[in-house]
């Protein structure tokens, strides 16, 4: 458990160094086993010790210290994500192209074929307070066949098999929101078509898989 709570850490500090929170905002997990280390709520990311990382399983009981800080506010959106998907890493954050582009769109459109390492054009996840059960619903709405989710005024939220591979879709959702922003600002962007996001999808696979 100690290489995922060091995981947690290091994963804090890199939400600041990569510019996508301000303060303590967002929040990071990773699964070891049937355990997660969640990132605790509202502790500065530079000043988290390893005692303050909280240890819990997939139903939400703290296994680690007791008397410990209190777990990220968003640790049953973390949680119903390992439940339902295959994710070993969650990268919650508030960049601030993502939070734009979650104000104007239900869906980030397909401006460019990177969106295909997301599973497709990502959607929006309807607004409900921080922290709420509500909100960790329809964030797994949003997730359907995606491994990364806007969420409405709010911020994104992505997963991978590693808290790596989580945080390098967390930067590709950014950049494309970045790309969003950038191209709806000089007029009305042309989308890819899902027949041409299929066709981009297949090609990957076929040189994955030759
Ligand atoms: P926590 O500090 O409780 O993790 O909350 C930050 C956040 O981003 C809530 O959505
Ligand atoms: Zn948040």
């Amino acid at each position: 458990m100690d290489s995922a709570v060091r995981a947690v850490i290091d994963g804090g500090l890199r939400l600041i160094s990569d510019g996508l929170v301000e303060g303590t905002a967002g929040n990071i997990s990773v699964r070891h086993g049937d355990l997660v280390a969640v990132s605790p709520s509202s502790i500065d990311y530079d000043r988290i010790r390893p005692e303050d990382v909280c240890v819990l399983d997939l139903d939400g009981t703290i296994v680690s210290r007791p008397d410990g800080p209190r777990p990220s506010t968003e640790t049953g959106m973390h949680l119903r994500i390992y439940r339902e998907t295959g994710a070993r890493a969650v990268v919650h954050h508030h960049g601030l192209a993502s939070v734009a582009v979650s104000t104007v769109v239900d869906v980030l459109p397909a401006l460019h074929y990177y969106i295909v390492r997301l599973g497709g054009p990502v959607r929006v996840a309807a607004y409900a307070r921080y922290g709420t059960d509500q909100l960790a619903r329809n964030v797994l709405a949003a997730l359907e066949g995606r491994n990364a989710a806007l969420m409405q005024n709010h911020g994104a939220i992505t997963y991978g098999a590693s808290l790596e591979q989580a945080f390098d879709r967390a930067l590709l959702l950014e950049w494309l929101c970045r790309l969003q922003v950038t191209a709806a600002s000089m007029g009305r962007p042309r989308a890819l078509s899902d027949s041409d996001l299929a066709e981009v999808a297949s090609a990957a696979y076929e040189r994955t898989s030759s």
